[in-house]
């Protein structure tokens, strides 16, 4: 009771953090740190299993494959991505704030100081008992193209590039951060899935009910969403859910660096017709 009226207090008493906060408020190398450093990621959640796990799972079935993926909001980070490169030529990840974008660029180079993805490289490496670390690291590199600017709240997020449709795109913890209300989130659903080709396939990773998460010494918003909610947006654009497996966070209280309910993982079809 005392929690949850802390955080209506929190939600009612702070303008949400979108957009141009990013700039000035996101630490690439802190998030990163924060949330990426091993397999099974920040230790108040351990959940990055959970999402290495379901990408390996899907893509290593084999039925999602083509030639583009676009990551959208992929931030400081290429895990989502380490399983996809074996199924796809050409790669494009993005983010809003130039500062992830330029992380991201650092590591494809090799650059000294770069973050170090080998302990997460290594664990789907195993998982999949198909290619060496090495292997795995290398196609990354040589898949992903481009790492472009994006905004999910403008209709093309990647105005004024054109892209050409999607096999597949992807977006992990970005929409409920970018998007200050529920109207604002179904938009950007719409302008993120309309990238895709029709038949293609929408890879989303989420959180249910979350209000804040913690990176560094800043506080950032999120947007809370229900399970029905999503899949109804989802299901409203012409969408069929083929799954969405749900990852409950037992330890909520003791969580502090977010009040998220529980992680998503969901894949979704356009349907040819749309
Ligand atoms: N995909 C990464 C990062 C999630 S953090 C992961 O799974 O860990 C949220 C990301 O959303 C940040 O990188 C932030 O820069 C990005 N973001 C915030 N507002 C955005 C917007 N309007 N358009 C695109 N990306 C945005």
């Amino acid at each position: 009771m005392y929690v949850s009226s802390l955080r209506q207090h929190w939600r009612l008493t702070m303008a949400f953090t979108e957009g141009e906060h990013y700039h000035s408020h996101f630490n690439p190398r802190v998030y990163i740190d924060s949330f990426y450093v091993c397999p099974s990621g920040h230790p108040d959640e351990n959940c990055l299993s959970f999402v290495l796990r379901n990408l390996s799972e899907t893509f290593s079935s084999g039925r999602y494959k083509g030639q583009t993926l676009i990551e959208v909001g992929s931030g400081p980070t290429v895990h989502s991505v380490v399983s996809a490169c074996d199924h796809f030529q050409d790669i494009v990840l993005s983010d809003f704030t130039e500062t992830n974008r330029l992380e991201v660029q650092k590591w494809l180079r090799g650059d000294e100081g770069c973050f170090d993805w080998s302990p997460v490289i290594q664990f789907v490496s195993e998982l999949e008992g198909k290619r060496t670390p090495k292997e795995m690291e290398e196609r990354l590199r040589r898949t992903v193209k481009q790492v472009l600017p994006c905004d999910v709240r403008h209709e093309n997020p990647f105005h004024p590039l054109v892209l050409e449709p999607a096999d597949c795109v992807l977006t992990s913890l970005c929409l409920e951060a970018a998007c200050k209300d529920h109207p604002t989130y179904q938009q950007a659903l719409k302008n993120v899935t309309a990238l895709l080709r029709p038949g293609g396939v929408l890879i989303m990773i989420g959180v249910l009910n979350e209000t804040f998460y913690v990176v560094g010494e800043h506080r950032l918003s999120c947007l809370p969403l229900s399970q029905t909610f999503v899949e109804n947006a989802l299901k409203d654009l012409g969408f069929s859910i083929q799954k969405n497996d749900i990852l409950p966070m037992p330890d909520r209280d003791k969580n502090k660096v977010s009040d998220c309910e529980a992680f998503f993982f969901l894949i979704a079809e356009k349907m040819k017709n749309v």
